[in-house]
């Protein structure tokens, strides 16, 4: 288990509102980072930056003129990343990037009474937190149905309301800590527990919000199992305020398209998919009516056939194919539209073993690209109608659907 030794006396544990501090720079030194850009590493007398750790990202802000993009603990204490150098022994204003400090403390807060409720109702146990900037994970060793996350969302929100104060509790050691508590860590040394009363006692290092009310909403957006156990993925405060209005957006935009209030959108879109389906079955009663006509126009004593089709899919056209192949006895070319190109896509079948060598025969002169074998070749050309009529009427009675031609039956080639 991680263990952690921590003596929580940096100025972001004495006050986590404080965004704004004077102290004394004490070194300053210039490295590369991994891709050969320059950065400073600065340490200072005493600190608003929290350093990323327990799950929570680093504070972001500025050291005097310079930026401060990263914070990191070390065993000689904290780093400050930053893109300019600071004179060491001067006075310097540090300045956090306070929203996104109290993004962090509404967040983290918040991760604590989901993770307090879940081991009181459920007894679950938290076995994993990472906060970013745009959402949190909260992975539990056991696994919670749908039911059970809405009641957790529900209880945690109900807890955000009631504004409870969210106290920080030091004990120098863990067995003086008058009440059990959880912790993801092995603790050494000086402890701090964050109360919340009624919710949750918890081992913590992290920054947090004063009262409960300051988290906002607490909205989880994904729940899935994993591992045996599950992952809550949640958005607390602003966030979960923008992420009301992306959906709220959504759902007005659907609604119009669909003629539906936001609130019967699963209905209306429940009778869409009936009437789509609907239409599919009654496209693929009239296709299968349309290849029936087709086949029923060509004469009987037909050698070769040329079908040129203007609308058909592949299976329909296969469809086709295998059954003009069995009544005639030349070789069925049937060519319907690429779905994703001007040109067409072909089908040559035969019941005996010349729809290879029909296929050879013409390759050059329509620029035939495909495979198969003697009963049956398919590919693609980039030939046009005209090409394909010019070459192939000839040779074979012809049923043309080609729209801009006007239709009135097959005919007989030579
Ligand atoms: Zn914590």
């Amino acid at each position: 288990m991680e263990s952690l030794r921590l003596t929580f006396t940096e100025q972001y544990y004495k006050d986590a509102c404080c965004y704004s501090y004077e102290t004394t720079v004490q070194d300053c030194f210039q490295e590369a980072d991994e891709n050969g850009e320059k950065q400073w590493l600065v340490r200072l007398k005493d600190t608003i930056f929290y350093p990323e750790g327990g799950g929570q990202p680093a504070d972001r802000g500025t050291l005097g003129d310079v930026n401060v993009f990263d914070v990191q603990r070390d065993d000689m204490g904290i780093v400050h990343y930053c893109d300019g150098p600071v004179e060491p022994g001067s006075v310097v204003r540090c300045e956090i990037d306070r929203e996104r400090r109290r993004d962090f403390c509404r967040h983290h807060s918040g991760e604590h009474i989901i993770s307090g409720l879940a081991n009181s109702m459920y007894g679950c146990t938290n076995v994993g937190f990472h906060l970013n900037e745009e959402y949190m994970t909260l992975d539990f060793d056991q696994k919670l149905d749908d039911r059970q996350v809405a009641e957790l969302e529900k209880e945690a929100n109900q807890r955000v309301l009631a504004n409870l104060p969210i106290e920080i509790e030091y004990y120098e050691d863990e067995t003086d800590v008058p009440k059990d508590y959880r912790s993801k860590l092995s603790l050494r040394g000086k402890v701090r527990i964050v109360h919340i009363p009624g919710v949750d006692d918890c081992a913590c290092c992290g920054t947090q919000c004063a009262f409960t009310g300051e988290i906002g909403l607490i909205k989880f957006i994904d729940h899935i199992t994993m591992r045996g156990g599950s992952r809550l993925t949640a958005v607390c405060g602003e966030r979960s305020y923008v992420d009301y209005v992306k959906r709220f957006d959504q759902s007005k935009a659907i609604g119009a398209m669909l003629s539906a209030p936001a609130d019967e959108l699963v209905s209306a879109i429940a009778q869409r998919e009936k009437q789509y389906e609907d239409e599919r079955q009654l496209t693929i009663q009239l296709r299968k009516q349309i290849n029936q006509l087709y086949l029923q126009s060509v004469p009987t004593n037909a050698g070769n056939v040329l079908f040129l089709l203007s609308d058909s899919d592949q299976s329909g056209a296969k469809y086709l194919a295998k059954q003009l192949a069995a009544m005639i006895s030349g070789v069925a070319m049937i060519f319907f539209p690429h779905p994703r190109t001007d040109g067409y896509m072909f089908i040559f079948t035969s019941s005996k073993d010349d729809a290879k060598k029909m296929s050879e025969s013409l390759k050059e002169r329509l620029g035939l690209k495909g495979g198969g074998h003697v009963h049956m070749v398919q590919g693609v050309t980039t030939a046009t109608t005209k090409d394909i009529k010019a070459i192939c009427e000839p040779i074979a009675w012809t049923l043309s659907m080609d729209a801009n031609e006007d239709h009135d039956g097959g005919r007989y080639g030579n």
